[in-house]
Formats: C-alpha cells, structure tokens, sequence
C-alpha cells in the first residue's frame, strides 16, 4: 500500500504521469493475461478525473480526454510496445453492473493490449478483475489530497 499526498492539481498530475510511464513500460506478462485495469474510488471532487486526464497524457494519449461523464466510456489510441488502447470510464450514473457487462467489458478487461481506468468502481466492485489496482481518493483540507495505491 503506497500513500501519496498531493497538495495541488500540477501535483497530483505528475504522481499521474509518473504512474503511467511506469506501468507502461511493464510486461503485458505480469498482468496475468488479462488487461491493465485501474479503479478509482473516492467522493466527488477528490481527484479522480484529473488523475485519469493526466494518466492519459503520461499514457501518451493525443486526443483531448473529456471526462466520459455523459458517455460512460471513451477508447483512445496508446502507442506503445506492449499497449495499444485506453479506456477510460465513468461508472458513476449506472444503475447496475450489467450496464457495463453489456458494453463488451468482459472482452474489454481480458485483451492484455488495454490499459482500462474506471472511475466510481465501486459501482462496479463485482465485476473488477482479481487484480485489478486500486486506487482510493480521499479529499483532505483545502487543495489537499489523498491516493492510496494498494
Ligand atoms: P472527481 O473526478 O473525483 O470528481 P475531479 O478531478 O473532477 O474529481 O475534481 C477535482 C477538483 O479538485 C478539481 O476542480 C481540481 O482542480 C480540484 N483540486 C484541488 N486540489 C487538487 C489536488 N491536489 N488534486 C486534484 N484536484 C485538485
Ligand atoms: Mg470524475
């Protein structure tokens, strides 16, 4: 489990970055076959998008990331030698996990060639892989906030 503390957007966009470059560049192998998948969880306004923009960038995504929030999901290009799609989703007005079972999810999260970010994954709890990474948003003081990474 790995705590980070970002006192500002720019900070939290570089621990972002910093992540992505980092799991890019790990085995496809070491996924245990299925996709890279990423679960955000945390309240309103703790950070989540702007984590899931900066990802993208340090992803080397081109395309403007707005936020999927209308559209539960968006697929974006990653070049790379071991990746080759982004997903980024926004769970937050579904109702059930079948929504997301129907959108394809289970060929989405079991092709090692995504990388796949949802947003409000609690939502989703039962139909995250084993092991996916977890990453929980806490809102602190002010501009303060919190990532744990398990
Ligand atoms: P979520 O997707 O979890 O609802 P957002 O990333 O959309 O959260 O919103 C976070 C808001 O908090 C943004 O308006 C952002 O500018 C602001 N903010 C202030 N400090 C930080 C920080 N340290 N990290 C991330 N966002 C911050
Ligand atoms: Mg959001």
């Amino acid at each position: 489990m790995k705590k980070f503390v970002s006192n500002n957007p720019k900070e939290l966009k570089k621990i972002a970055k910093d992540l992505a470059g980092n799991l890019m560049s790990r085995s496809r192998l070491d996924m245990g076959g299925g996709a890279l998948v990423l679960a955000l969880v945390g309240d309103l306004g703790s950070g989540k998008t702007t984590f899931a923009r900066a990802f993208a960038e340090g992803l080397g995504v081109k395309e403007k990331i707005k936020s999927p929030t209308f559209i539960i999901f968006r697929k974006s290009n990653i070049k790379n030698k071991n990746f080759l799609y982004f997903y980024h989703f926004d769970v937050y007005r579904i109702n059930s996990e079948k929504e997301i079972l129907n959108l394809g999810w289970k060929e989405i999260i079991s092709n090692p060639e995504n990388i796949v970010l949802a947003e409000w994954a609690d939502k989703i709890e039962k139909i995250l892989p084993k092991n996916c990474i977890k990453i929980n948003f806490k809102h602190l003081k002010g501009d303060k906030r919190e990532m744990e990474i398990d």
